[in-house]
């Protein structure tokens, strides 16, 4: 298949689950797989929101596309010695996972970031992120940074999660966006869910997901 029917058939599932969900979802195309004639491809088929994982890629993609109209998403693990290279490229930040992380973007940043905090709902020691008991404390630390917003929060399931987890993963993230986003907190209104990739997009977005990050499946 090639690209633009990928497209085709991934937005296609994307609008049914919205119908399902009733809310919009934002898909994200993930080219860490794929050089930058493929990233064009990819956003002249229509998905103009793109993420990277790594500072290096996520710098030359943008370089070499940079005649087109992109919003740019950095999600994988920050280096806090990476900040200052990175942090004023980007758009949306999806991997914000500790404290110390949050005061180098404040310091680094020349206007206001948009981030997500990343969220270990599944208690897997191999993932990133907060933990849910964590928020509470984190919370109004990260809320007197001035370039610092948290959009939302962002989770990724286990690769090997039955359908089951998943679900459980998802509603779990939804209910701890909604009851941060009640708290009204300076600078963190968190009212966005990343969750879901190629395997799983459309029961994240039926469990509230607004943004999906989408990778392989384009690039099969
Ligand atoms: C690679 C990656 C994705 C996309 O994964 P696919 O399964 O290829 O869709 C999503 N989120 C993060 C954080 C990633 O690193």
């Amino acid at each position: 298949m090639t690209i633009s029917e990928n497209v085709a058939a991934v937005l296609d599932h994307v609008i049914t689950a919205e119908n399902k969900s009733g809310h919009k979802t934002t898909v994200i195309g993930v080219t860490k797989y794929v050089d930058a004639d493929k990233a064009r491809e990819l956003v002249e088929a229509g998905i103009t929101h793109i993420a990277e994982n790594r500072t290096e890629l996520f710098l030359d993609k943008q370089e070499k596309v940079s005649d087109l109209p992109i919003t740019w998403h950095l999600i994988g693990t920050l280096q806090r010695r990476k900040v200052k290279d990175v942090i004023n490229h980007v758009d949306y930040f999806h991997a914000l996972d500790s404290i110390k992380l949050a005061y180098e973007i404040d310091k680094r940043a020349d206007h206001v970031i948009k981030c997500f905090l990343q969220v270990n709902v599944s208690g897997e020691t191999s993932k990133h992120g907060f933990s849910p008991d964590e928020l509470a404390d984190v919370l109004p630390e990260i809320s007197n940074l001035s370039k610092v917003k948290i959009v939302g929060l962002m989770t990724m399931a286990p690769i090997d999660a039955s359908e089951t987890e998943l679900i459980e993963i998802f509603d779990k993230a939804k209910s701890l966006q909604v009851e941060i986003a009640s708290q009204n907190l300076a600078r963190i209104p968190c009212t966005e869910l990343s969750m879901g990739m190629s395997q799983d997009y459309q029961q994240a977005i039926l469990h509230g997901a607004t943004f999906v990050r989408i990778g392989s499946k384009f690039f099969k």
